[in-house]
């Protein structure tokens, strides 16, 4: 199948926006019954991961913890003055696969696929891949 890719705009400098309904939309208009979903993403500032959807406070949870490890300023030598967003986007990473199951995503209860802003607001891109097999 083709690769699949839509549009997000960010409104925040950090921040997780979940994505899971665009994902399982293009995998139902897929009509792929099994296989693998991946979900990728262009930037190198941003990240997607996936996590409880259920209690919001664990996204913000979260974001206070990652900018614990990796403070926005730090003696950076990167001259765009953001390198503590690089640094959390390898740490969270690119891409993520979803196992597809009778033409559904196969996610836990309390899963969903967020994509992670880590130095917006901007225009960003998610691409889908979906494997059968
Ligand atoms: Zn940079």
């Amino acid at each position: 199948m083709k690769t699949v890719g839509f549009e997000i705009k960010t409104s925040g400098h950090t921040q997780m926006t979940e994505i899971t309904a665009e994902v399982r939309r293009i995998v139902g208009e897929s009509g792929v019954k099994d296989g693998i979903c991946t979900v990728f993403i262009p930037h190198t500032t941003a990240a997607v991961t996936i996590n409880e959807n259920a209690d919001p406070d664990v996204v913000r949870d979260f974001i206070m913890e990652l900018k614990k490890i990796v403070p926005w300023e730090d003696g950076y030598h990167h001259a765009e003055g953001n390198s503590a967003a690089h640094l959390k986007s390898s740490m969270i990473g690119f891409s993520q696969q979803i196992i597809i199951e009778d033409g559904r995503l196969v996610l836990g209860t309390w899963q969903g696929i967020y994509f992670c802003e880590f130095d917006g607001p901007r225009h960003r891109k998610v691409y889908v891949k979906i494997k059968e097999g």
